[in-house]
């Protein structure tokens, strides 16, 4: 069952490269339970607009290549596209992107997919204490983690206790139970993505860091828009 996940692991190490590409930490993610919104891996502006008709539009394009870790900083992720044209330009515009201002950088790719609506967006991180080992991180997106450093941290394995009480420890975790027109979140899906991403990186403690960034929060069930693995 885990088998793909030691494969990509095993290859990335043979070609000595210390992060994974987008595909293959959700690869991993999938095969330990984690969703992740649908994607396919194009390498022409003809497949690109074959998988987005596959997947259903409004859909969103992504640069693939271990050169480029913040695919937005550079141009390197254009959301909402809503038809065959908006798809066909998109997939120009990026590649132009990345040529301006990466020109060195190996492309993989563009990754099409499943555009996740809004919702309330929560992180989930891994990092490594030199002394405790794997440490799971839990926290709301946006200015929550980057301007009030609002997060929470747990020794690896948590228990399902451990994160039942670390998503409602954060300072933030009234969000969670609605607002306005946010509906409440599933907290039963976060519980399950923080125990899974619990036991990924204590079956592989070659895993460095990890960061589900964002993972979006429904009435019911949840997904990852993001995911980066990085190597020791
Ligand atoms: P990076 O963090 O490498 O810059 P992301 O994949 O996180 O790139 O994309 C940047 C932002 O674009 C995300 O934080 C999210 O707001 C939005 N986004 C990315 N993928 C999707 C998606 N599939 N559905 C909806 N929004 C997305
Ligand atoms: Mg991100």
């Amino acid at each position: 069952m885990l088998n793909e996940t030691s494969r990509i692991l095993s290859q990335a190490s043979k070609e000595g490269r210390k992060s994974l590409l987008e595909t293959e930490a959700k690869t991993i993610c999938i095969e330990y339970g984690i969703p992740v919104t649908k994607f396919e891996l194009s390498t022409s502006e003809e497949e690109a607009v074959e998988f987005a008709d596959a997947i259903g539009f409004p859909t969103v394009l992504k640069i693939v290549s271990q050169d480029i870790i913040h695919k937005s900083d550079i141009g390197g992720v254009i959301v909402d596209l809503k038809d065959e044209a908006d798809v066909r330009q998109g997939y120009k515009r990026i590649l132009q992107n990345v040529k301006k201002h990466n020109p060195k950088a190996r492309i993989v790719g563009v990754l099409v997919q499943e555009m996740a609506p809004a919702s309330t967006e929560v992180i989930v991180g891994a990092t490594k204490d030199p002394q405790f080992g794997p440490a799971i991180m839990f926290g709301l997106g946006g200015v929550f983690v980057e301007v009030l450093k609002d997060v929470t941290f747990r020794v690896a394995p948590i228990t399902e206790d451990d994160a039942v009480e670390m998503i409602s420890e954060v300072k933030a975790y009234p969000l969670l139970k609605g607002y306005r027109n946010t509906p409440p979140a599933d907290t039963d899906a976060i519980t399950r993505i923080l125990l899974n991403t619990s036991r990924l990186v204590i079956d592989h403690m070659e895993i460095k860091e990890l960061d589900l960034n964002p993972v979006i929060v429904y009435e019911k069930g949840a997904k990852t828009v993001d995911a980066r693995i990085i190597l020791e």
